[in-house]
């Protein structure tokens, strides 16, 4: 186990919207504040993701998930059997998430789970505030289950890499959404089917991410602003909102990054759609961005964004 010390300067780390990898029961996480969009985009940029799929945020207890969204009876009973726990609940925000909308991909939906392990029960306490945990590994790589794994890949990307030992369960927690339709197996993990049924009663439908492979990247049709996006607009025309990147800034009153830094955009991409849409605009037009990077992903994204809504 960590020295106390070790823990909270992770914790002022992340707090400080830097990376910091830790032990859970599941795999070791790479951790940023999930309520802060660049610490966020840092994870995805750190990975290598190609798209940006939605992420887990982590919390210390119930109360605390429990503000982060709204819970059917069934989604509380799950909440109470597993957590502290390998399973993760998909519940609709709550009004008042503070959740960066990046961490969960423009959906309006959040992923949250309360892990089991002390080092990161501990680390949750002291940051203060949900941190979102992807598996601490480059995309594509291996989910890692000691902290020497974390550290042949991510060493240089993360500012501190707590040792917790070998992980128990060395699996990927179970994801089960709760979304008003029914509750739905998204993952196959850490908590296993029949537990899940046990406790629900009832047979839970398998939506499963090896059927649908894409089901991360294929949630965003959900998310569709009401305004339709014109891409690789080098200036707004009659009636459009202008969404800038680099040079193109001055255009308009929105920017994804003035200094043309794909990481920066990123963070800014699914808020400023958001806002952008709120103002009740017909037409967003977008300054073309780079596709390298982190670009890949925002132009995924704004590729299904601006894709024809009918067949949704
Ligand atoms: P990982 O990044 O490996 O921790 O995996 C996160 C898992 O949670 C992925 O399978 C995501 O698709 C899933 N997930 C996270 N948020 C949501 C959400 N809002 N809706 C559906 N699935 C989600
Ligand atoms: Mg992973």
């Amino acid at each position: 186990m960590a020295p106390h010390s070790d823990i909270a300067a992770a914790a002022q780390a992340l707090r400080e919207g830097r990376l910091v990898a830790f032990p859970t029961e599941t795999v070791y996480g790479l951790g940023a504040d999930a309520t802060d969009d660049a610490a966020v985009a840092r994870v995805y940029a750190a990975k290598g993701r190609p798209s940006f799929n939605p992420l887990i945020a982590h919390v210390p207890d119930r109360e605390s998930a429990f503000a982060l969204g709204r819970f059917t009876p069934e989604a509380k009973a799950l909440a109470e059997a597993f957590w502290p726990g390998p399973l993760s609940l998909v519940v609709p925000r709550a009004p008042s998430c503070p959740v960066s909308l990046l961490a969960s991909a423009g959906l309006d939906s959040i992923a949250i789970r309360v892990p089991s392990h002390p080092m990161a029960l501990e680390l949750l306490s002291a940051a203060g505030r949900p941190i979102v945990a992807p598996s601490a590994n480059p995309s594509g790589k291996i989910s890692p289950t000691t902290a020497d794994h974390v550290r042949r890949h991510l060493k240089d990307k993360v500012a501190i890499v707590l040792d917790g030992g070998r992980c128990k369960v060395g699996l990927e927690s179970s994801v089960v959404s709760v979304l008003g339709d029914g509750p739905k197996l998204l993952r196959q993990g850490g908590v296993p089917r029949a537990e899940i049924e046990r406790v629900l009663g009832h047979p839970i439908a398998v939506e499963s991410h090896s059927a649908r492979p894409h089901a991360p990247g294929q949630l965003l049709s959900h998310y569709a602003p009401h305004a339709e996006i014109r891409l690789n607009a080098d200036a707004p025309r009659e009636g459009e909102a202008y969404l800038g990147f680099g040079p193109l800034h001055a255009h308009g009153a929105w920017t994804l990054s003035a200094k043309g830094d794909l990481v920066e955009a990123a963070a800014n991409l699914f808020r400023l759609l958001h806002e952008i849409d709120a103002t009740g605009v017909a037409r967003i037009a977008v300054a073309p961005v780079p596709h390298h990077g982190l670009g890949e992903a925002i132009n995924d994204r704004l590729l299904r964004a601006a894709a024809p809504r009918e067949s949704a």
